[in-house]
């Protein structure tokens, strides 16, 4: 990219995130030939989940914007946890965020020959050696950070003694634990991960990709940093906790590189959500214990889980915008998600009737069997979506909550001898109602309409206080709608390490509402499919919708009752 974009880029936005300086300087600077190219490497043991946006966000954003390239490469150095339909998860659901990889879809199991290799040159050059202690034994002599590990008594042992040990524990000759290879490093370095880190391990398990052919297998932090050299990358961006193994990366990188270049790592603060637990692994344990229904439960802070929900790629990415890259760890509030999601639904979703909790309205003076059309806007920030018409009729379902009986003075909705104006249609007042006899609750509501108030209409002028939603009763389709809450009922779940995460657990996250009325419009929608319920919330049709049973989840509520009730 050439001085002139660069500028450009750098200043149609500000301000710009540290590594985003970082990679400016860089540009600027001529290194790399003026080249950037990123990677995402996920380990396939897992779906995504937010914390993985925010980093696909800056690994992809940052290449698109500098006219780089950003690989996608799945860190499949561990055969026993990764499976098929992690991958294929994770491909779509970048996809699903805008990004793409084009060809560039990479294994660290690619280089697993590669990796062999430069491990057999470590050997042959003193830096690796065969260690035969159990790990409990190796990581007992680790030492502290202030005081010096103890050096193996297997740490200069020859080179061809090790070579060879290490042939045959990629043979099948040894037990898995039996023996590691580790790097040759300084047992008394104050970073921990220095201290003859282990760098292969036996293990006798079928990878997705290499079959059979390994039976040992490099360690994360031996894969990592060549795989990034390998590809060429230039900024290697990842989470604050790698910071500690950046030397190891380097020193590694260091042996390894036959010419100039070489990765710059730049570490960046994690996604933390307030409510939310963000570890793959906790988040597998809900999945298999049932805690939830599936890796795309809409409660989930998965990726498949959010678009269940009703989320959107921009308002994800608009979060990921507003919170930015750190190098302080914080737990960001998820508030903050929510409100980023009104926002984009606010622009986009059309406006709908839906009553959740039906009450039964008679309109007692409308003549029976006469339906009228009444013209409602889909969306009063977007005129280029159109009105829509709604069927009106006698008998109309409101909320319960809309009619109390015994109403206190600031109630502005329906009560014995008030008015309200049903929203695009007649003022109607409340003339009597019917209690069951049995559990006392309001059966029916009677009410009278004066015709001279239709919206819109010449002599509208009459004023009442409240406008309620409604939904014509023959027309009206029956649905079932799934109220969502947190999943959990702790702002910081994962953060109680006394307790299990578990014990936080809200239990009434999922609420199932069946019988709710619906606006025959709905009919059409397809999975999905987003919509204001208006007065109640953003909805969208789930995918077990079918057209004689469908199905709504609550993607969030219009006001953000949560913050309130907490202050
Ligand atoms: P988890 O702890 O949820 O299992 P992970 O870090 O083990 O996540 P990886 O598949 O190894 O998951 O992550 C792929 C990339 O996503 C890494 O570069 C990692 O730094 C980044 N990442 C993972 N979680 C977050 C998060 N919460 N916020 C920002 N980036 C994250
Ligand atoms: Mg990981």
């Amino acid at each position: 990219m050439n001085e002139e974009n660069i500028r450009e880029k750098e200043e149609s936005r500000s301000p710009v995130s540290f590594i985003e300086q970082f990679i400016i300087d860089d540009l600027k600077a001529g290194k790399n030939d003026g080249r950037i190219h990123t990677r995402f490497p996920p380990e396939p043991n897992g779906y995504l989940h937010i914390g993985h946006a925010k980093a696909i966000c800056l690994d992809f954003g940052m290449a698109l914007k500098y006219g780089g390239k950003c690989n996608l490469r799945f860190d499949d150095t561990n055969p026993i946890k990764e499976e098929i339909e992690y991958i294929d998860s994770i491909k779509e659901d970048i996809h699903w965020l805008g990004f793409d990889w084009e060809d560039r879809e990479f294994y660290a199991s690619d280089y697993f020959g590669q990796l062999y290799d430069f491990a057999v040159d470590l050997i042959r050059c003193g830096l690796a050696y065969v260690d035969d202690q159990p790990a409990e034994v190796i990581s007992s002599q680790k030492g502290t950070p202030s005081k010096p590990g103890l050096l193996s008594p297997f740490r200069n042992r020859p080179a061809e003694e090790s070579l060879d040990l290490f042939e045959r524990m990629n043979k099948s000759e040894f037990d898995e634990g039996s023996r590691v290879l580790r790097a040759k490093i300084d047992m008394a370095s104050p970073n921990m991960h220095m201290r003859d880190p282990i760098i292969y391990r036996i293990l006798k398990a079928s990878h997705h990709r290499t079959g059979e052919k390994w039976k040992v297998y490099p360690m994360y932090d031996f894969a990592h940093g060549q795989c990034d050299y390998f590809e060429g990358i230039t900024h290697s961006l990842c989470t604050l906790e790698f910071e500690v193994h950046r030397p190891l990366y380097d020193w590694l990188v260091e042996q390894l590189r036959t010419d100039d270049f070489r990765p710059r790592q730049i570490e960046f603060n994690r996604l933390n959500l307030t409510y939310t637990i963000l570890s793959k692994r906790r988040l597998l344990e809900l999945v298999q214990e049932g805690k939830v229904k599936g890796w795309d439960d809409p409660r989930m802070p998965t990726l498949c889980g959010l678009r269940r929900r009703g989320y959107t790629p921009e308002a994800i990415k608009r979060f990921i915008d507003m919170i930015g890259y750190t190098k302080v760890e914080a737990i960001n509030d998820v508030s903050l998600l929510e409100h980023a999601i009104r926002e984009d639904l606010n622009k986009r979703a059309p406006r709908v009737f839906g009553v959740l909790n039906p009450l039964k309205i008679n309109i007692t003076n409308y003549p029976e069997g006469k339906v009228e059309e009444v013209e409602l806007i889909n969306n009063p920030e977007d005129e280029k979506m159109g009105k829509r018409k709604v069927p009106f009729s006698r008998e109309i379902y409101i909320e319960q909550e809309d009619f109390m009986e015994h109403p206190p003075h600031k109630f502005f909705r329906l009560a014995p001898g008030r008015e309200v104006r049903l929203k695009g249609a007649y003022i109607i007042k409340c003339e009597d109602y019917r209690k069951n006899p049995d559990t006392g609750a309001i059966d029916e509501v009677y009410c009278t309409y004066d015709p001279d108030t239709r919206s819109g209409g010449n002599t509208s002028e009459k004023k009442v206080k409240g406008t309620l939603h409604w939904v014509s009763a023959p027309h009206a389709i029956d649905a079932e709608v799934r109220l969502y809450d947190r999943l959990f009922n702790h702002e910081d779940p994962a953060g109680q390490k006394e307790e299990d995460f578990r014990k936080f657990l809200n239990p009434d996250s999922l609420k199932i509402l069946r019988g709710c009325k619906l606006e025959p419009s709905l009919k059409l929608a397809k999975p999905l499919d987003k919509f204001q319920f208006q007065r109640v919330g953003y909805f969208c049709a789930d995918h077990d919708s079918t057209e004689s049973a469908p199905v709504f989840n609550m993607t969030v509520q219009l006001k953000d009752t949560w913050a309130k009730i907490n202050k």
